[in-house]
């Protein structure tokens, strides 16, 4: 298209040309493909060899690309215990020993790298959760909850994305339940105003958005399968654990202790070792496809 237009304008090729040889490698670079239009000219020589100079470390310094790295993240901790089940057991355990299988799994199959925000019983702010991830530099941000609701008959698994407008007024009451975990830290501002909600939200890039809505929905194709969902089991709050501008994050909500039979199957380890196993699963089809793949890169 550009080299079309320079044919037929041969002034303003000239122009260029002069330009990108007396200006140098930063804005031959920058120029990018439309270089092609000045290889015919007088700065061929001298900007094939700044381009060639620019490109050459990349190529003959790349090493093989290192294992995508997936950032877990048992909810609570320490303090903070989560919700606690209608017998008695507390969300920090379950989530915890969920993630354990979970990193098991994914490092059997040798294609990741995990990091864990926590892998003993302690409390970590919301926000140095996320900055966890990022000193990983991790690819993939899964933070793991089993919260309550307060309607005790609702059960089943649900997954969570970033937004300022919650999905539905459950996952808005989710999200503030979440968010206020640091309280346990001492007090502090919260994110539960619109407006605080609307700038996290505005914080996540287009590309983290669809890599964290195609990881949402990898899970929960992978869970329907064999574990139950809520109704409608994507959604979206503003969530101050997903709020990471470039790592795309989801929150498995992996049942509900409010529900006594959620509650009973979470305290077995072999049906955290299904959900592991369905997450896993999510995860592989997650790095299999376009979206995934361009964030190895990242
Ligand atoms: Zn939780």
């Amino acid at each position: 298209m550009d080299a079309d237009h320079s044919e037929r304008a041969p002034a303003g090729r000239g122009r260029r040309a002069v330009l990108l040889a007396t200006l140098g490698a930063g804005l031959a670079a920058r120029a990018g493909d439309a270089g092609a239009a000045v290889h015919r000219t007088a700065a061929h020589s001298a900007v094939a060899h700044a381009r060639h100079s620019l490109r050459a470390p990349a190529i003959v310094g790349r090493a093989a690309a290192p294992l995508p790295l997936v950032m877990l993240d048992p909810g609570h901790g320490g303090k903070d215990p989560g919700a606690i089940g209608v017998s008695g057991t507390y969300e920090k355990h379950i989530a915890e020993a969920a993630a354990a299988e979970l990193q098991r799994q994914l490092l059997a199959s040798g294609a990741y790298r995990v990091a864990m925000t926590r892998t003993d019983d302690r409390f970590i702010p919301l926000e140095g959760r996320v900055e966890i991830a990022h000193a990983h530099s991790a690819s993939l941000f899964i933070s793991m909850h089993a919260d309550a609701l307060t309607d005790r008959s609702v059960r089943g698994a649900s997954v969570y994305t970033l937004s300022g407008q919650a999905s539905d007024a459950q996952s808005a009451a989710l999200a503030r339940t979440e968010n206020s975990a640091d309280r346990f830290g001492g007090p502090q501002v919260h994110a539960n105003s619109p407006e605080v909600a609307a700038i996290l939200s505005s914080l996540v890039s287009e590309e983290t958005r669809r890599g964290a809505a195609h990881m949402a929905s990898s899970v929960v194709d992978a869970f329907r399968p064999r574990i139950g969902l809520l109704s409608h089991p994507a959604r979206h709050a503003a969530f101050v654990v997903l709020k990471s501008a470039d790592i795309p994050s989801v929150l498995v909500e992996m049942g509900f202790m409010s529900n006594r039979m959620d509650e009973a199957a979470l305290r077995q380890a072999g049906h955290r070792m299904m959900v592991a196993g369905a997450m896993k699963q999510a995860v592989d089809r997650y790095f299999a496809s376009a979206g995934g793949v361009t964030r190895l890169t990242g």
